[in-house]
Order: structure tokens, then sequence, then C-alpha cells
């Protein structure tokens, strides 16, 4: 008889409907996007990166394969500098209607490109972006980043407000206290140039007052006249490292740093812990003399 009750339980658990799905997915285009929505979201949410690791976020097509989770998604979180964006926000507005495309960067003062300006606007080649989209290395910006992450998380997940809003507060918290040890592991530094292959540090040199200087100008390899000019600057404000991104296997970058007797360091922008790699990234520039 008790093996009986035992077993009508099971029966009755395993016949009772499931409750009815409802997406609990959000798209975001890069990976430290994710970092930022877990911290605030912990693992409510389900996040969908359309850019994978290894992957240029500059001119990334979304592969057919990507389209349903995407369509599956309540919103898409974007950078809202990046030229792929655009391109889709257009497609998916025909797809999925109810889908909600919020630009994080809603609020900041975005840094302008390097495009060509003789040319003026619309000139039909694919021309670097309007402006810098590298807004998630600073944490000045990816306060602003958190607060408009925050803000749609609620409106979609409004079952979640208090837990988000708690989260939230710590990790403001946590992005406040990165900025003030980033202040004061580069406070020594009394060269405050950096040569960097590909420009993602603009939000960063402006926040904690450097200056960098791209060898890629355009997104294009640099030319014979552009590297002889770097060198010449590299050496006269004896500048010793260069930067470059984990993406690029970059021959100007080594014969660079041959030419000025100096090294080689590769960062990761795209790395999912950010809190790490700012630190990482703070590191090595504080490691310069
Ligand atoms: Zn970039």
């Amino acid at each position: 008889m008790k093996n009986f009750a035992y077993l009508l339980v099971v029966i009755l658990f395993a016949c009772q409907s499931k409750p009815k799905e409802t997406s609990n997915m959000v798209s975001v285009s890069i990976l430290p996007q994710k970092y930022f929505i877990e911290q605030i979201a912990g693992n409510l949410v389900q996040v969908n990166v359309l850019v994978p690791p290894g992957s240029s976020p500059h001119n990334y097509e979304i592969l057919p394969s990507q389209m349903k989770d995407l369509a599956k998604s309540k919103v898409w979180l974007q950078i809202g500098l990046l030229t792929f964006e655009d391109a889709w926000k257009e497609k998916m507005a025909e797809t999925n209607k109810e889908m909600h495309i919020v630009n994080s960067s809603e609020g900041i003062v975005p840094i302008a490109g390097s495009e060509c300006e003789e040319e003026g606007h619309d000139h039909g080649h694919d021309h670097a972006e309007a402006f810098d989209p590298h807004v998630w290395l600073a944490p000045a910006e990816v306060k602003t980043i958190a607060q408009n992450t925050l803000t749609a998380l609620k409106a979609n997940f409004p079952e979640h407000t208090a837990i988000f809003a708690e989260n939230y507060s710590q990790f403001i918290a946590k992005i406040d206290s990165l900025s003030a040890q980033i202040d004061q592991k580069l406070a020594p530094l009394t060269n405050r140039n950096i040569l960097i292959f590909h420009p993602a540090l603009g939000y960063y040199a402006r926040q904690f007052n450097l200056k960098q200087t791209p060898l890629e100008l355009d997104g294009k390899e640099p030319s014979p006249k552009h590297m002889k000019a770097i060198v010449d600057l590299a050496r006269e404000q004896n500048i010793r490292v260069i930067f470059i991104q984990k993406e690029f296997d970059s021959e100007n970058a080594l014969q660079l740093s041959r030419e000025i007797g100096g090294e080689v360091m590769i960062i990761d922008p795209l790395d999912y812990d950010w809190e790490k790699q700012m630190l990482d990234i703070t590191e090595k520039i504080a490691a310069q003399k």
C-alpha cells in the first residue's frame, strides 16, 4: 500500500503538465556583455552571445544558425556602435517584431572614429565606424552600460526587479573600486603613451589620462610611412611595448618591436572575465617604464 501511494505520487508528478515555457533568453553582441548581465541577473536569464571568441566584432556576419537564438530572445542588448549591429537591426525588425533592441551605450559620450573625413559621409565603401565602439573597455563607460542593462532587464523580466537592483548596486561598487585600483596602479607612470596595433583602448585612455597611438589606420595595415612615424615616436618617447589583440597575429607589430627593441604584449578585449582583463591590461601598461 505504501509503495502504491508512492507510485501514485510519482505518476501524479509525471503527468502534471509542464508550465508554459517563456523565454528567458537575452542576446548580446560580445562576450564581456554576458559578464555584465550575469553580474546583475546571475543565472536568472540565459545569455546568447553573437560574436564568438576569435572573431572581430567590427565586421561580424551573423550565421543563419544564430538567427534561431536571436529570434527566441526577448531583448538584444547591443553595444550600439558596432557596424554589424545596424545591419542586423533592420533584418530582425522584420523577423522578430517582438524583440526589443537596446543600445547599451545610450548616454556615453562617444569618441569620434578615424574615418576619412575629407570624403564626407555616405561614400559607399566600407570605412571604419563613425565612432570608436570600444566603450566596454573603460570602467567609467561600463557603469553606463550596466545602468542601461539593468533598465532593459527590469523591463523584460519585472518579476526579478528586486534581485537585479541589489546585484546592480554591488556591481557598481565593484566597478568604482576597480577604477580606483587602476588609477593607483597607473599613478607612478611617467610615460603615458601607449602603442597599440588596433585602437581598442580609446575610452580607457580617456578615463585614465593616457594617449593611445594605433598602428592600424581605419582598420587597415599601416603604410610604411605610418610605420616610420611610429618608430620615430617610439624612440623619441622611449616606448618599448606594443599592445596587440589576441585575434591579431601581426607581423607589423613584431617588426616594430624589433626596431624599437621592445616587446609585444597581448591583450584580450573580448575576454569574458572583464574585471580580470581590465586589471591585466593595467598591469601590462604599468609595467612599461
Ligand atoms: Zn576593436
